[in-house]
């Protein structure tokens, strides 16, 4: 034991050098037809585990058959949320290629929650290395139907038995992966969204622009409320004044007003979506003007009432895109394009998942290759 743990350590110092073990399934699940899938409900036969403490830091990479893991009752993570995760797709090619889609930018933000969290940090390159390698030895896991993709879950749980406030000094980082149906499957659907304005999502100093367990515990009663009255999601405004805009469920939100593109700014108390960061790059490539600038729902009523609120939409790896046709705040139905998908929406929408299929030229340099045969190699 004391031998494995020195070796793993001594193979921690160049990042290139982590040698992820793999331990294989005797015999694969069968997998559900693409058209059956939905989101999240199956897992593929693998998993990546790694663990870490205070002697040792990260240490044992290894691939092993996805499956229940367990864990005494006094673990850390089930009584005070230190818990994070990433969200991440691999997307199959007409050409047979497997794509990720910005991985580094997931490994950074990754680390960035962690340090809100009090979670130790990870090598960057460890996290793509490890993506890349449990995403081809499921390989065939990834669906080939339009729209459909491998979801990747990345997460850190804390591990130490003890109920103490502090943090953990022991964590699994885990990756599991979902093959997951077309999201929009019949084309862009226009969601009804219902304007939150007693509960809130976050506030400044707060944990919102982390990607940690607690913030979606938090904001599950405002949504299942705003689903029992009929919605699709909740508009968070923000925790201070309720007055700002910040997030559409867990998506960031863009507004097309006259010919603006506008979407909050990342101040602390939103997620920096990845997604958020490619529309708009996307948009400036195409000469669309966009302000990242705080906007009240006050100014998006007058906005809808003048004519000049065009389209809004929200952006998430889940979903890639999804139309608002409708807000619903305080007695006010806004419809927005006649509850239609607009056009930029509907364009941003086929550029970005464009890019991401490998359909479209990137010229952004934001796919990255998973290579084949990394299942068996180093
Ligand atoms: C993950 C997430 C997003 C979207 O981020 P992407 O990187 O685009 O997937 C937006 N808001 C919240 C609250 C999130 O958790």
């Amino acid at each position: 034991m004391f031998a494995a743990v020195v070796f793993s350590r001594w193979k921690a110092r160049g990042a290139m050098d982590w040698d992820i073990q793999v331990c294989t399934v005797d015999q694969r699940k069968p997998r559900p037809g693409d058209e059956e899938l939905g989101f999240g409900q199956v897992f593929t036969d693998h998993m990546f585990i790694m663990n870490y403490d205070e002697d040792c830091g990260w240490h044992d990479p290894r691939i092993v058959p996805y499956g229940p893991m367990s864990f005494e009752p006094s673990v850390a993570s089930f009584h005070y949320g230190q818990t994070i995760f990433e969200g991440m797709k691999a997307y199959g090619c007409p050409d047979g290629r497997a794509l990720l889609f910005r991985p580094g930018d997931n490994a950074r933000r990754l680390n960035a929650t962690a340090e809100r969290m009090c979670i130790p940090s990870l090598d960057e390159e460890l996290f793509v290395n490890a993506v890349k390698k449990t995403v081809a030895v499921d390989r065939q896991w990834i669906p080939s139907a339009p729209g459909t993709s491998l979801y990747i879950r990345p997460f850190i749980i804390a591990t130490e038995k003890y109920l103490g406030l502090k943090p953990s000094s022991s964590y699994k980082f885990i990756i599991i992966m979902s093959p997951v149906g077309a999201y929009h499957g019949r084309g862009l659907t226009p969601t009804r969204i219902y304007v939150e304005t007693e509960y809130v999502r976050s506030v400044r100093g707060g944990t919102g622009e982390a990607k940690t367990g607690g913030n979606y515990a938090a904001c599950l009663k405002a949504e299942a409320r705003a689903a029992k009255m009929g919605y699709d999601q909740v508009l968070w405004l923000d925790g201070q004044q309720r007055q700002f805009v910040e997030e559409v469920g867990s998506m960031n939100v863009f507004f097309k007003i006259g010919d603006q593109v506008i979407t909050p700014p990342l101040g602390g108390t939103i997620l920096a979506g990845i997604t958020r960061d490619s529309v708009i790059k996307i948009l400036r490539e195409w000469g669309v003007a966009v302000k990242q600038r705080r906007i009240s729902i006050q100014e998006l009523a007058e906005a809808h009432e003048s004519g000049s609120l065009q389209e809004a939409f929200g952006t998430g790896t889940a979903a890639v895109i999804t139309p608002i046709g409708q807000l619903h705040w305080d007695g006010l139905t806004m419809d927005i394009n006649e509850g239609q998908t607009g056009e930029l929406t509907s364009k941003v929408y086929d550029t970005l998942l464009g890019i991401q299929t490998g359909r479209i030229e990137d010229d952004f340099g934001w796919t990255v290759e998973v290579p084949v045969g990394a299942e068996t190699s180093g």
